[in-house]
């Protein structure tokens, strides 16, 4: 039971602000919030929680700024 308790107050402070999307939700759409970044779509609202998202999580930003350069450099974007 404590250990439960424990694990829980453990995984909140991971999850620092529930009602943001986490690293794995992040991970999934990003392939799609890079496509409205890169088209400059408008985003919808689940895309805003994904840009948000990379706002505050260090590793997902680092991951989706090798994405866009991944992307850039097939498109032969700038
Ligand atoms: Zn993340």
């Amino acid at each position: 039971m404590e250990l439960e308790y424990i694990k829980q107050i453990l995984d909140s402070a991971y999850n620092i602000r529930p009602h943001e999307v986490g690293c794995d939700d992040c991970e999934e759409e990003m392939n799609e919030y890079a496509d409205y970044v890169l088209e400059e779509k408008q985003l919808d609202k689940p895309l805003n929680l994904i840009k948000d998202h990379l706002e505050l999580c260090r590793d997902c930003s680092e991951e989706f700024q090798s994405l866009l350069e991944a992307l850039n450099s097939a498109t032969g974007k700038k």
